[in-house]
């Protein structure tokens, strides 16, 4: 008797996981149908002549034992025995750094009241900081709707205006008027101005969950050490490929899922477009395990009712691109030792959001270790004037803003790449996410369908939260259990972080 195919859509962290699981707890053949060419989702290693692109920066780290013991069962965490310079297939422990560079001045990231941070930002505005977070304090706002209400009850308005707003507002697109007060409840809940100060000051006393990779009673935001694979990311996700293929897992690449072939309750079949050839392809299995954008499965959809799908349709993303660049020398560096694995650009007079100092991640992600290869990372809306640009004009834009926040000078630039990331963020605003509510309630109804992941559940999933909403999908297949909750359920009352 032939076995049993369940389908996957997508070859990021959800889609791997779920199908390595499907090899582990059933007797099912996984068959993932991966639109791209590249293994991994946004969590792929991209190449540039040699070069490793990590898009975004990922931190390996998890607060679920779980996704801890599945990332380490392949590569182990480096140690005496476990040695990079011995083996590929390894886990180094990275001690974060990051700083926030702003006035043309680095700031410790998470803040500290140190003599230094006083000084960047001088003795008056120091003062006039304090003397508006004790302001917020004592007559904080009673219903906390914006954004802008979230950061002003923890940090006070200076502060908020000193360094949360312009990079917020780079990130977003949007005004911190106009963003929902849900985004930093479900992304820095808990964090504070006084948990920053406290844990600065309990650094000096590392109890043994700070010394563990675990951190488990750390907010996330603070989180300090982590896990990161020596190749970048995506080796992981490859690596995870190759075991499923091996255990008998199916793997196709290039197969966009066009079609869903559903009834009211159920889903019988996929269609893919296969994006070199053109060439459409059905397959058939018990199960659907979709981690592909939410907005596109409505549409992928052959039957729905057409409010459901006219909501969907106003589901919202924003998208990314990385440019990076290759450099024989950072000016910057010369002043202050670049030690940072990212640097927010807080400047409100370039557009640029973030820098990536991709030697300090991994020194394997670079081709020749006397360069320097950062990744410059700008935020946009797909079709919007920065996103239609040119790849040659944002490159220039790029080496424009490098040399204007005087990080290194254009002679000193050797080359360029971009790499667009469309789709990068599922967003927490709009009509769509608004009434996500009635989305879910139809997602719902389709018994042997399970949306998985970052987009697939339109939810601002990390990579151990893509991994566990799979492991959670695979538990219902092996229990037979169609009601969903538990999936939803995760990242849903999360503490979580991801950058500032
Ligand atoms: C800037 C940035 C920084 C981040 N930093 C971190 C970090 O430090 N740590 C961390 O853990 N996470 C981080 N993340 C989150 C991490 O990238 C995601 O959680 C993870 O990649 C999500 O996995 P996924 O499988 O759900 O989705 P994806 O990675 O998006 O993978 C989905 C896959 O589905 C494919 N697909 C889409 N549509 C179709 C279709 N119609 N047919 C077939 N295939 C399709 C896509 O090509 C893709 O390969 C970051 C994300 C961003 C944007």
């Amino acid at each position: 008797m032939s076995k049993s195919h369940i389908l996957i859509i997508g070859a990021g962290p959800a889609g791997l996981t779920a199908g390595f699981e499907i090899l582990q707890k059933t007797s099912s053949i996984p068959v993932i149908l991966e639109a791209s060419e590249i293994i991994g989702g946004i969590s792929q290693t991209a190449e540039y002549k040699g070069n490793k692109i990590d898009i975004g920066g990922h931190r390996f780290f998890s607060k679920s034992d779980t996704v801890m013991k599945f990332w380490e069962q392949f590569f182990p965490t480096e140690s005496g025995e476990v040695s990079p310079q011995k083996t590929d297939l390894v886990m180094l422990i990275r001690q974060r750094v990051s700083r926030i560079f702003y006035l043309r001045k680095f700031f410790a990231y998470p803040l500290s009241l140190s003599f230094q941070t006083l000084q960047n930002l001088g003795i008056l505005n120091s003062i006039s900081i304090f003397f508006s977070f004790l302001s917020a304090k004592i007559f904080p706002k009673s219903s906390e709707k914006s954004l802008e209400d979230f950061f002003i009850n923890r940090f006070g308005k200076r502060l908020y205006k000193t360094f949360f707003k312009d990079y917020t507002e780079k990130v977003w697109g949007k005004k911190c008027t106009e963003l929902s007060s849900e985004w930093g409840v479900q992304r820095i809940k808990g964090l504070s101005l006084l948990k920053a100060i406290w844990d600065a000051f309990l650094k000096f006393f590392p109890s043994d969950d700070q010394k563990s990779l675990h951190q488990k009673n750390k907010e996330t935001s603070l989180i300090e050490r982590f896990l990161y694979p020596k190749f970048g990311p995506g080796q992981f996700w490859e690596h995870l490929a190759l075991q499923i293929e091996q255990r008998g897992g199916k793997i196709y690449m290039n197969e966009k899922v066009t079609h869903v072939i559903n009834d009211d309750h159920h889903i019988s079949a996929v269609i893919t477009t296969n994006s070199k050839t053109g060439k459409q392809t059905r397959y058939e299995g018990d199960y659907l395990l979709s981690s592909m954008p939410l907005r596109e499965l409505f549409s992928a959809f052959s039957t729905v009712p057409q409010e459901t799908k006219k909501l969907a349709e106003t589901l919202e993303y924003r998208d990314f691109f990385t440019v990076g660049v290759l450099l024989s020398a950072l000016s910057i560096q010369q002043e202050t030792k670049i030690v940072d694995h990212w640097i927010y650009i807080q400047e409100k007079d370039v557009q640029v959001g973030r820098i990536q100092i991709f030697n300090n991640w991994s020194p394997y992600l670079v081709k020749d270790p006397d360069k320097i290869w950062i990744g410059m990372e700008y935020f946009a809306n797909e079709g919007d004037f920065l996103w239609q640009k040119s790849d040659e004009d944002l490159q220039k834009l790029a080496c424009e803003e490098l040399e204007k926040i005087g990080f290194a000078q254009r002679k000193d630039v050797e080359d360029t790449c971009i790499i667009r990331v469309p789709k990068a963020y599922p967003v927490y605003f709009g009509k769509g996410y608004e009434s996500f509510s009635s989305l879910r309630s139809y997602l719902d109804t389709l018994q042997n369908l399970f949306c998985i992941g970052r987009n697939g559940m339109h939810r601002y999933n990390n990579q151990d939260h893509s991994m566990l909403s799979a492991i959670e999908a695979v538990k219902n297949i092996v229990s037979g259990k169609t009601e969903k909750h538990n999936i939803w359920q995760v990242n849903a009352e999360n503490e979580y972080h991801e950058k500032k």
